[in-house]
């Protein structure tokens, strides 16, 4: 599958999720706080588009872990791919970029909560960043 022209597609390793989204985010977002370091095995990559842009074409094994009081977080219950970040009452969701189908014509734009980074890895891109989360879009 490939993302050429038409909205972003993307899913699990094992295939039991996909969706499409018919919006383009601005770019990739990293996020180096503690529980993405934990979900993901290493810091968090995501997009960011309206929930009502992101269709499912099969979540047969999509699961959600209530990973704090404010979200749930989205994986393959059956091949354990990180897949989706949520807040409550938010009219947004956040996807794991390494699960789009590629390519994806998509850059990296900043990296957040370096702060909580972890120690094993530097930050050299010359890319923003910022301590905590990111500033409020315009
Ligand atoms: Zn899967
Ligand atoms: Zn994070």
């Amino acid at each position: 599958m490939s993302n050429s022209g038409g909205g972003l597609t993307g899913g699990c390793l094992c295939g039991g999720v996909r969706y499409r989204a018919t919006e383009r985010p601005m770019g990739v977002v990293n996020c180096h706080c503690g529980q993405c370091r934990r979900f993901h095995g290493h810091f968090g990559a995501y997009i960011t588009i309206p929930r009502d842009a992101v269709a499912f074409e099969k979540q047969d094994t999509l699961s959600w872990y209530r990973s704090s009081a404010k979200a749930q977080r989205g994986f393959c219950a059956r091949c354990g791919s990180s897949l989706f970040w949520k807040g409550d009452g938010e009219a947004l969701l956040d996807i794991a970029a390494g699960s789009l189908d590629q390519p994806t014509s998509l850059t990296t734009l900043r990296h957040i909560h370096v702060a909580d980074k972890a120690d094993y890895y530097a930050i050299d891109d010359g890319l923003e960043r910022f301590p905590e989360g990111a500033p409020e879009p315009p």
